[in-house]
């Protein structure tokens, strides 16, 4: 015997199995299809574009991959500016970059731990 389930939209019972509300036409998603999604989704950041953000926008292309290192990187080169007059500035971008780099792959790595431990 066939199961219903609950539109998300107005609270209908719905068939199990059927792709569509009859009472107001909303698309119904089946329980398992749900679980199923959770797992399977992993949103990983990319690398490559974390570093041409932190590479091209510095510290605020940092925001990406890392809320805190762009914080940091911003007092830092703030520091930077202020010691040596401006001169210091061209050090604050490829130290971005690398920052960049590292933060969006230990993130990633985390996120793959996470998935594989919820499998
Ligand atoms: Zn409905």
């Amino acid at each position: 015997m066939a199961q219903n389930i609950m539109c998300p939209q107005c609270g209908a019972s719905v068939p199990e199995g059927s792709q569509f509300c009859k009472a107001c036409g909303a698309q119904v998603i089946a329980p398992q299809t749900i679980v199923k999604e959770k797992v399977v989704v992993a949103d990983t950041k990319s690398v490559l574009l974390a570093v041409i953000l932190a590479s091209t926008f510095g510290p605020l292309g940092l925001l990406y991959c890392s809320i805190l290192g762009a914080i940091i990187m911003f007092v830092f080169s703030l520091v930077i500016f202020i010691i040596t007059f401006g001169y210091g500035g061209f050090l604050v971008w490829p130290l971005c970059s690398i920052w960049a780099f590292f933060a969006t792959r230990s993130y990633n790595q985390k996120l793959y731990r996470k998935a594989q431990a919820s499998v």
